[in-house]
This record gives C-alpha cells, sequence and structure tokens, in this order.
C-alpha cells in the first residue's frame, strides 16, 4: 500500500513540545482494548493529540522517554485497577499531567477482545474536554 493511503500523523519524536501525548497500556482484556481505542480514536480526531509506544518506555528507550517527558501534556490510561500504564511512566520518574482508569469508567474488565463503541467514544469525548488542548 502506498504511503498516501494512510493518514500521516504527527511526529512525536520531533513535534512532543507541541503535542498532546497519549500512552495507553493496550492491555489484552475489554478496558485494555477500549483504553488503546480511546488513544486511537483521539489520535485520529485531534490534530495536536498523538499516541506513542508506552512498551518503549518502559524499555527505557531514551527518545520514548524524552517525548513523554516534553509532552505538551502527558495523558495517560490505564485498563484497569492495576494501573500498570501509570506505574510505567511513575517508574522513570514523569508525572502525568492526566490519567484515567477505563474500569472506573463504568467498564467492566471481562476477558474478551471486543469493545463497545460507544463507550470509546463518550471515554475519549471526556479526556477532550478535560485535558487536551483546544489547539
Ligand atoms: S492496567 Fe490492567 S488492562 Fe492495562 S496492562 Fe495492566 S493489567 Fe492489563
Amino acid at each position: 500500500m502506498n504511503a498516501k493511503n494512510y493518514q500521516l500523523l504527527p511526529s512525536c519524536g520531533k513535534e512532543a513540545e507541541g503535542l498532546d501525548i497519549i500512552l495507553a497500556c493496550d492491555g489484552a482484556s475489554s478496558v485494555g482494548q477500549v483504553g488503546h481505542e480511546v488513544a486511537v480514536f483521539l489520535t485520529k480526531k485531534r490534530e495536536q493529540a498523538r499516541m506513542c509506544c508506552i512498551t518503549a518506555v518502559g524499555a527505557n528507550s531514551k527518545v520514548h522517554i524524552g517525548i513523554a517527558q516534553k509532552a505538551r501534556k502527558l495523558i495517560v490510561i490505564n485498563g484497569c485497577a492495576l494501573k500498570c500504564a501509570g506505574k510505567i511512566v511513575r517508574d522513570k520518574g514523569i508525572e502525568p499531567d492526566y490519567e484515567m482508569t477505563i474500569s472506573e469508567e463504568g467498564v467492566d474488565k471481562i476477558p474478551t477482545l471486543d469493545f463497545d463503541d460507544e463507550a470509546v467514544e463518550k471515554i475519549a469525548l471526556k479526556i477532550a474536554n478535560e485535558v487536551l488542548s483546544q489547539k
């Protein structure tokens, strides 16, 4: 597939200072997948929001830790009460500007990768209203 068929995203490695960076745990359960889709939704709909690689932060990638440190705002999305995404960034000495846990937003943690699009949109709009920069 030609790259022109893709929606090209802002480069978080080069533009973190101007972006709201979203790190989601992407856990293998209902709540992890909702969190992932929320990050995708916001990245696609908001020009200044960009999901980035939390696994790379956990793996000590200097580039990715730098992105989290430099972000205009850092938004962390956990699937469940274990709050793995928040623990990963704090373990690197970084305090998120905003943290959400999907299981506290009316979504049950169940062993499925299926999710409800309505829940994704509702939670994404909540984050957009509460924390994302307007521009
Ligand atoms: S926060 Fe919960 S859903 Fe996310 S990776 Fe950790 S255990 Fe899985």
